[in-house]
């Protein structure tokens, strides 16, 4: 029988942290800061080619490899080598896929949230009940599911359940390029850090300032959209 673990947020006006958002202050404290206090709001580089990869992606998955084939070779008419190329890709991505059999029991992009979480989120597949997120053009040989990864994926997890009313005890990491994937447990522990997180984050909206000591890495300055506007590196 499904138990609420009884997590609650410390967000007293009924503010909600968005998962997404959560998972950019556990890469980095000062990427909310930059954005929600100094007020730099950078929109990421609209990416096209990511929302196409994750529709044909889903395709694969909910209605199988023919339709995904069918979507691609519509799309085929065209001299533009840019999205020749593209296509390339796609089609390789349907190919990485061919043993996959697929399921009614897959969504995209659903919305939840939870007051009494103090969260809110988009999870870009469910599948089979799991939240699942992707990775696009990544080496897969990088092994080590980074962890912002992890306590998004937990976030999911925690909203899923909230919303379902069962346990989501595992999230899935999918390296679409090659099929290949990770099944990540959402452990207590795991939980308990996302809410401690969560906690943090919103401490440091209401102060302005990040409570603890941080050090900050420049591995991470040097991918981070922010690098130009950012006064804490
Ligand atoms: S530039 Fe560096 S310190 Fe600033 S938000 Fe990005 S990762 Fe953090």
């Amino acid at each position: 029988m499904f138990m609420r673990r009884g997590y609650q947020a410390m967000t007293a006006e009924g503010v909600v942290v968005s998962a997404e958002d959560l998972r950019e202050f556990v890469f980095c404290p000062y990427i909310i800061l930059t954005r929600y206090i100094d007020g730099v709001n950078i929109k990421p580089p609209k990416r096209y080619s990511l929302d196409a990869l994750h529709k044909v992606h889903y395709i694969i998955h909910r209605f199988g490899i023919e339709s995904a084939y069918r979507v691609v070779v519509a799309a085929k008419q065209t001299n533009n080598k840019k999205i020749l190329n593209f296509l390339k890709e796609l089609l390789e991505i349907i190919e990485a896929h061919k043993k996959i059999t697929p399921s009614e029991d897959v969504f995209e992009n659903i919305n939840l949230t939870s007051q009494q979480l103090g969260l809110t989120g988009k999870i870009p597949m469910i599948r089979d009940g799991l939240p699942t997120i992707e990775y696009f053009k990544i080496n897969e040989e990088k092994g080590e599911i980074p962890l912002w990864d992890k306590i998004l994926l937990s976030a999911y997890a925690l909203l899923l359940e909230y919303h379902d009313e069962r346990d989501v005890n595992y999230g899935i990491v999918e390296y679409v390029s090659t099929s290949r994937e990770l099944k990540i447990e959402i452990t207590e522990e795991l939980r308990d850090m996302t809410f401690r997180y969560l906690h943090w984050m919103i401490r440091t909206m209401r102060s302005g300032r990040y409570p603890m000591k941080y050090t900050i890495d420049p591995l991470k300055c040097n991918k981070c959209l922010y690098r130009n506007d950012c006064q804490y590196k």
